[in-house]
């Protein structure tokens, strides 16, 4: 069994990005810029901005988070980020989510600017990314793949079982996965026997929110098992979705939690808002 470092692998790309954007400034004067809006005062939310604020201090980005109060209007959401469509200093938006209920996400996520949609959750990155077309991808999934090759594993011709199916993480991987040629199924809250589906996956890509979700007896021999569910553990520990001293000695690779995609997708942020703001100094010239 190998460990997936996710950790090692952020911190290798998190070097290569700050080189880029240090030569973006040299040859352009363009310092990559992201914006952030966060609504509210979830502790989740405040915790994994702060992250992200951190990580562009590293990369030596310019950042600005737009704190809002958990009652705002979607029409004063909307007029920043058409501010931020038009800022020249900004490169890339991300909308924190989850919004208060009272807030149409789906209409949020629409407003911005599909070349500075650094999440890939606007429709239109959305749609280039189930055509294969090069687009913003969510920096989850797209923090997987860049695992699974830092690590030489072809998913290609492999099957591959994706338990979870949101729009920010199980639809997309799944769409990265067949990119990539596997043969790819989606589970989901309503799949009928989990099990049965798992247990025929040579990888198990599991993002539902749910602890000890992957038992050992759901997970074939020499599996490959990447844990992309984050939980808070009743003694306060970080958990995964999959039981992991269990789960662990059966694979031939595991992702841990922490450690294994968590850091992959702020690292992802920092690559996909460096590419934004390369082909927004392109179109400057
Ligand atoms: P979500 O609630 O939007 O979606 C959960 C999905 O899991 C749904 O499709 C649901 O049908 C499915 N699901 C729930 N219970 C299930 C069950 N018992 N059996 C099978 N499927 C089940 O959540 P999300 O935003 O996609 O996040 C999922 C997990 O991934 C969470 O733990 C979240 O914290 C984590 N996450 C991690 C990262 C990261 O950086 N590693 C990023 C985003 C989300």
């Amino acid at each position: 069994m190998q460990i997936l470092d996710g950790k090692a692998l952020a911190q290798k790309i998190e070097a290569k990005v700050s080189i880029g954007a240090k030569e973006l400034k040299a040859r352009t004067g363009r310092v990559p810029g992201l914006a952030v809006i966060l609504v509210g005062h979830d502790p989740a939310s405040q915790a994994y901005v702060g992250m992200k604020k951190k990580a562009c201090d590293r990369a030596g980005f310019y950042s600005v988070t737009h704190e809002m109060p958990d009652d705002i209007s979607q029409e004063a959401i909307v007029k920043t980020i058409e501010m931020m469509n038009l800022n020249p200093n900004i490169d890339g938006i991300l909308i924190q989510l989850p919004l208060p209920s009272h807030i149409d996400t789906t209409k949020i996520l629409e407003i911005v600017a599909p070349t500075k949609d650094v999440d890939g959750f606007h429709p239109y990155n959305v749609g280039r990314l189930t055509t294969g077309l090069d687009g913003f991808v969510p920096c989850t999934p797209l923090g997987v793949m860049e695992l699974l090759a830092e690590y030489n594993i072809d998913v290609k011709g492999k099957n591959c079982c994706v338990v979870g199916a949101s729009n920010i993480v199980g639809k997309p991987m799944a769409a990265l996965l067949l990119n990539a040629n596997a043969t790819v199924e989606i589970c989901h809250i309503f799949t009928d026997d989990l099990k049965k589906h798992t247990l025929a996956a040579d990888v198990i890509l599991v993002g539902a929110g749910v602890i000890n979700l992957i038992k050992e007896e759901m997970v074939k021999e020499d599996a490959i098992v990447i844990d992309i569910g984050i939980n808070r553990a009743p003694d306060g520990r970080l958990v995964g979705d999959v039981d992991y001293d269990a789960v662990a000695p059966k694979t031939s690779y595991i992702t841990p939690v922490p450690g294994g995609v968590g850091p992959m997708t702020i690292a992802m942020l920092l690559s996909n808002t460096l590419k934004a703001a390369q082909i927004h100094a392109q179109e400057e010239k």
